[in-house]
């Protein structure tokens, strides 16, 4: 008879779209279990951020690939026992604050469309996440990075519901935009991320969808925790 596996999981991985609450929610789950937290949408932040730095147009492939082959980033996962958030360096820079600016959202999914940037980000992930007690959030942390995660779960919500959370965030930081345009731009970046050749934006065929319309951060992350144990 085969043994049953009653191990808990130590390797949870966040999927989803643009705003569906993956940060929020896999910092959450991870204090809940002790576990570290790892938000790969920085890594993918901090390399645009660089290329935008040295004047690189995101558009030019050899250049980028170029720099994403060279470049030496370092990622602290988010420790379960500090209030210390995660920050991220590229070439001895700390990107952390600039993640969020316009530009640099722009042109993010330029960016990670690039084989040779997913090349390079999916190894350094892959580092960090092997030792487990880990929750990894990203666009293909089920399929790609971590397909022997032992819980996967791709958040949904609609895209109203999306960027109505995302104004809000960006309100609060005071940018001053429109709800229309923060559409716009959730659906360009959703469209570039699951168009793409390269691991495109989809749930792994044995992840757990989990739709977040009408549910607030501490619902979802209750939910995971649920299926967890
Ligand atoms: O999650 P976040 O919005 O910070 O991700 C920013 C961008 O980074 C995404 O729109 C996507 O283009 C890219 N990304 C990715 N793969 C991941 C995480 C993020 O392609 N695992």
């Amino acid at each position: 008879m085969e043994k049953e596996h009653l191990s808990p999981p130590t390797k949870i991985a966040l999927d989803g779209p643009v705003a569906c609450g993956k940060s929020a929610v896999g910092n959450l789950v991870a204090r809940r279990l002790g576990f570290r937290f790892l938000d790969t949408g920085m890594m993918y932040r901090a390399l645009t951020w660089l290329v935008l730095e040295r004047g690189i147009d995101p558009e030019d492939e050899e250049k980028v690939n170029k720099l994403a082959g060279e470049v030496k980033m370092e990622v602290s996962a988010a420790l379960p026992d500090s209030e210390e958030a995660s920050r991220v360096s590229v070439d001895g820079q700390d990107a952390t604050d600039f993640l969020v600016r316009p530009d640099v959202e722009a042109a993010v999914s330029l960016v990670s469309r690039l084989p040779a940037v997913r090349e390079a980000m999916v190894r350094l992930q892959r580092e960090i996440a092997e030792s487990g007690e880990i929750v990894v959030a990203g666009r293909d942390i089920g399929t790609v990075v971590m397909p022997d995660a032992d819980l996967k779960v791709y958040l949904d919500a609609s895209r109203l519901e999306r960027a109505r959370r995302r104004y809000e965030q960006a309100r609060l930081r005071g940018q001053s935009i429109t709800l229309k345009s923060v559409l716009d731009e959730l659906e360009r970046r959703d469209g570039i991320d699951s168009a793409r050749e390269t691991s495109p934006l989809r749930a792994a065929g044995d992840a757990v969808v989990l739709p977040t319309d009408g549910l607030n951060p501490d619902q979802v992350v209750e939910r995971i925790l649920a299926l967890a144990r």
